[in-house]
């Protein structure tokens, strides 16, 4: 980072700290990791510095400690390994096994729990001090790298887990620094020098997100190496983000020293957003809709963002979200611009330098993502979907399941194929009613009904498109990323157990 010394770094629900307080804390981190009794030629095996590429998990909610303990394990020479309590302890051994772990940090809060889970297999465990008390010890100022750009592991991130077990993804030193930088362009966070001192971040953030590559490049590693300030909620809360909003911007025109600048979220999060918003009294409305919109930029990614929430916060908050496409494999790869027309239903384009091909993870080197998508006639993007869970065969007809999940008195929306025996495959669609049409159709004691659905929707999809089964529930289930593993769901709805 090229940070101002003095200049805060992360913001959390206790307390701040500066780049300096960071960084000496890293620094202390890497002593600490350099003097514990590391078997190096059995676990990690390349890399420089004294951990010589030993794999460091860091277990701890967001908050200054969690990134102290990432820039301490690459200070250090090691790979970091964020990894969350929200997992079962078996899933969490699965990981820490399957990526050889040597070393357990964690914060004092999971001291305990972690200790014992760092003993089941074999590594050793560690606590990562309180930010602030380990300042002085150190002289590390704000001009420190972090690590050498090299081609050496940095980084060791599991993927959601929606279509199956999480896979370990390893990020090097040098893709690490590409994607930081590549994001930080591409969003102007180093505009200038003038400017990034205001520059100031409002982060997703949940227990999970820094253990995913949304929260660990968009929230934190890309505004970190610009030089601004991250700020991580302890959990998303739609009344917490609205207030902090609010605080930002009160409604007499003034802008607060630490107002948020920059937010994203996946789409739930924009879901649960608007629903607070509804629920509001007329004057905290006008107050929350004038605080978003002096924000300079609202991004979602992770999962597809259904039109019609990217149309209603638009009305409220007079952002057109910018959308993106990304995978734990590659981070960030497509899209829509920071100036210029983000369309809606697309993801972009490729960032500069990166290239899309069909055939992918080919002889030549290219990977294959499993997501369908086709090419506008502008060059933008739009993702159709998971080739294993949203791409349908109807009749002889290939379809997406994301074209089709929307629909404006639907909260939520799930779409993909069951087996039939004359199409092959037809179109199901597991639906949450938002509340007001739920509350008024109960209160004529009717239904909503395929036909209805359908008769909406064929104004906007070919007929083969329409859906044939309609199941209304409260709630769908989703993952940490607020994903919904289709397959799973398939396999509960054909168990009668969803
Ligand atoms: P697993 O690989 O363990 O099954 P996962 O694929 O959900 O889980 P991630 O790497 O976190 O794990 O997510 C990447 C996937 O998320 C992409 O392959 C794509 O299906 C989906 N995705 C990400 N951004 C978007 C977007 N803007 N629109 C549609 N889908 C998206
Ligand atoms: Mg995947």
């Amino acid at each position: 980072p090229s940070a101002s010394p003095d200049r805060i770094a992360i913001r959390d629900d206790h307390k701040s700290c500066t780049y300096t307080q960071l960084l000496s804390s890293a620094s202390n981190i890497s002593r600490l990791l350099s003097d514990t009794d590391i078997n190096i030629n059995n676990k990690g095996s390349s890399g420089h510095g004294n951990l010589g590429g030993a794999r460091i998990g860091i277990v701890a909610k967001p908050c200054a400690e969690f990134v102290a303990g990432m820039l301490g394990t690459w200070l250090g020479g090691g790979v970091a390994v964020p990894l969350a309590l929200s997992h079962p302890e078996a899933e969490l051994l699965h990981v820490l096994n399957d990526s050889d772990v040597s070393v357990v940090l964690s914060t004092e809060d999971y001291g305990e729990t972690m200790q014992s889970v760092a003993t089941k297999c074999a590594a050793q465990f560690s606590l990562i001090p309180p930010v602030s008390s380990t300042f002085l010890s150190s002289n590390m100022t704000g001009e420190s790298q972090i690590g050498q750009i090299d081609e050496n592991p940095a980084l060791i991130v599991y993927t959601s887990g929606t279509t199956g077990k999480p896979k370990g993804v390893v990020h090097t030193h040098k893709s690490v620094y590409a994607q930081m930088k590549m994001l930080a362009d591409a969003w102007e966070y180093t505009a200038n020098a003038e400017y990034l001192i205001r520059e100031s971040f409002c982060t997703l953030i949940s227990l999970t997100h820094t253990i995913h590559v949304h929260g660990i490049f968009n929230a934190l590693l890309a505004p970190l190496y610009a030089g601004a300030s991250v700020e991580f909620m302890p959990k998303f809360s739609v009344g917490s983000v609205w207030k902090r909003w609010r605080e930002s911007y009160p409604n007499n025109g003034t802008k607060a020293d630490d107002a948020i600048t920059v937010f994203t979220g996946v789409p739930t999060m924009y879901t649960r957003l608007i629903q607070g918003y509804h629920a509001m009294d007329p004057e905290e409305q006008a107050a929350s809709a004038y605080a978003a919109r002096q924000l300079r930029l609202m991004m979602c990614g992770s999962s597809s963002l259904p039109q019609p929430v990217l149309n209603e916060w638009e009305t409220i908050t007079g952002h057109c979200l910018l959308e993106r496409y990304g995978m734990t494999e590659f981070i960030n790869a497509i899209s829509n611009p920071l100036k210029g027309a983000r369309k809606a239903g697309t993801v972009g384009k490729p960032f500069p330098g990166v290239q899309l091909t069909k055939e992918s993870f080919t002889h030549d080197g290219f990977f294959k993502t499993g997501d369908a998508c086709r090419v506008d006639e502008d060059g933008y993007i739009v993702i159709l979907g998971r080739t294993s869970a949203d791409i349908m065969k109807v009749g002889g007809y290939k379809l997406s399941a994301l074209e089709i999940e929307s629909h404006p008195d639907i909260a939520e929306c799930c779409v993909f194929g069951l087996p039939d025996k004359d199409y092959g495959e037809v179109v199901s669609a597991i639906v949450v009613l938002k509340s007001e049409p739920k509350r008024k159709l109960e209160e004529s004691n009717s239904a909503f009904t395929l036909e209805e659905l359908c008769s909406w929707a064929k104004h906007k999809l070919a007929p083969y498109k329409l859906p044939t089964r309609l199941i209304l529930r409260d709630s769908i289930p989703r993952n940490a990323m607020g994903k919904v593993n289709k397959k799973e769901l398939k396999k509960q709805l054909g168990d009668g157990k969803f």
